[in-house]
């Protein structure tokens, strides 16, 4: 099932190139006006996914609004440096393995057709592909074996990420600098999400090719880690890393990431509220 977010909160789900408005089916099932968001929290999904789509209202895809599938998750637990070939090109020492997981801001999300706001003129900003997975269930000590049953789904995101000297968790949480969706599938979609293939351009020109075979940390040892660190709630989101290919972004462009089985999302950049870096606000002195 590939369900969606539209028109200001609106529950669907993607049925070909149409969006079928589940509104009805959720409130008859005791859920009037539930959100997506308040489905996963909630651990629906199994349910939803049983409830017939027969007589319910449809739009044309292109009709509606499309929205970041979730957008106040309790937190988003990210992995630094989860592919080698990334660790090669920006010469680091360490990968996901000496540095652990970091946390970025949920306030930082935006959804298809949204614009990042880039925050300076004179500091590089980067995209990064990332495949992200949604936790279903509260997860705590879980095992590699048990890890994926903790999943609810996944979706598309881009780790935007500022490349000046502040901590790694403020350089990727300006507002805008998560973009999620266009759907999320349900993990009964995709049998292994260590075998997908996914692609990242700017501007038409691609960036990013790989497979996530090539993560450092698996999709399991991942989800099997954070929880050893702290709780994951249904609705948490883990970003699993960006392979090879990052690069900077300017005002204009427009980006898209695609993964095999999950989706393509697409978004533009802005740098109309860009700065200088020494006009940030600093401490006086
Ligand atoms: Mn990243």
């Amino acid at each position: 099932m590939k369900l969606v977010s539209f028109d200001g909160g609106r529950l669907g789900s993607v049925d070909g190139d149409e969006v079928v408005d589940l509104g009805q089916r959720a409130a008859a099932a005791g859920h009037p006006g539930a959100t997506l968001e308040d489905l996963v929290r909630g651990e629906l999904l199994d349910d939803a996914r049983r409830w017939s789509l027969a007589g319910l209202p449809r739009r044309p895809i292109g009709a509606v609004r499309l929205e970041a599938p979730l957008c106040r998750p309790g937190k988003i637990v990210a992995a630094p440096v989860n592919y080698r070939a990334h660790q090669d090109e920006m010469e680091w020492p360490t990968s996901v393995e000496d540095l652990g997981v970091f946390l970025k801001a949920p306030s930082s999300i935006i959804g298809p057709g949204d614009e990042i706001s880039l925050p300076y003129l004179d500091v590089r900003t980067d995209q990064e592909g990332e495949l992200a997975v949604v936790i279903g269930r509260r997860a705590r000590d879980v095992t590699l074996q048990a890890a994926l049953d903790h999943v609810a789904g996944y979706t598309c995101l881009l780790d935007i990420t500022t490349r000046s000297t502040e901590d790694r968790s403020m350089r990727k949480s300006f507002d805008t600098f998560t973009p999620l969706g266009p759907c999320l599938v349900t993990a009964d979609e995709v049998a292994d999400p260590d075998r997908l293939r996914l692609r990242c351009w700017v501007n038409g020109r691609l960036r990013q090719d790989a497979s996530t075979a090539q993560m450092i940390f698996s999709v399991p040892l991942l989800i099997a880690y954070a929880s050893s660190v702290l709780t994951l709630q249904a609705g948490d989101i883990l970003a699993t890393g960006t392979p090879a290919g990052v690069g900077p972004l300017s005002g204009g462009d427009e980006i898209c990431v695609e993964i095999e089985r999950v989706g393509r999302l697409e978004v533009g950049v802005s740098a109309e509220r860009a700065t200088a870096y020494a006009e940030r606000p600093r401490v006086a002195g």
